[in-house]
């Protein structure tokens, strides 16, 4: 963790403001960042003031921590320019695919099949056909099944082989 936005010990949130032109916002809710925007997030540690650059939901998590007393303010600002400055070089744009998708996707496997997705994995059986998952021609079929819940046969049926 940490990728920090340099500038002086105290009144970094508005340095940082009237240098690059970031806003200065509410206390966000959610991770929820405009397109090509970067969330900042300028801690007070009392002697000196910290601007890390929020980059994904685990880091937004660990600043919105209800627990630390430390005042802190938010930022938005131009990615780009956010990533130059702190150094981060952002991978694919993350989502936060934790246990809300799963439990997307067994309220839709439930709805459309019957059964839940997670449960047919526990169980090894296939999500669509309810048959025994069996054997898989190759690992990515068999890391497919563990995406998709799908065996072999619905494998070559959905993806078409
Ligand atoms: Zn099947």
């Amino acid at each position: 963790m940490g990728y920090y936005i340099d500038g002086p010990a105290k009144g970094k949130a508005v340095f940082i403001k009237g240098k690059y032109g970031a806003d200065i916002i509410s206390t966000p809710a959610v991770f929820n960042v405009p397109a090509g925007k970067a969330l900042i997030c300028v801690v007070d540690n009392g002697p000196f003031e910290a601007a890390a650059y929020c980059f994904n939901v685990r880091e937004f998590k660990a600043f919105s921590d209800h627990a630390d007393p430390r005042p802190k303010k938010w930022l938005l600002m131009d990615r780009s320019k956010a990533e130059e400055l702190t150094g981060y070089v952002s991978p694919e744009p993350e989502a936060d695919k934790g246990p809300d998708m799963a439990e997307f996707l067994d309220e839709a496997s439930e709805a459309l099949l019957g059964r839940t997705l997670s449960s047919s994995l526990i169980d090894n059986i296939c999500v669509s056909c309810g048959k025994p998952a069996g054997e898989f021609n190759d690992a990515l079929s068999k890391k497919e099944y563990g995406i998709s819940g799908l065996c072999q046969k619905c494998q070559d049926i959905v993806f078409g082989h």
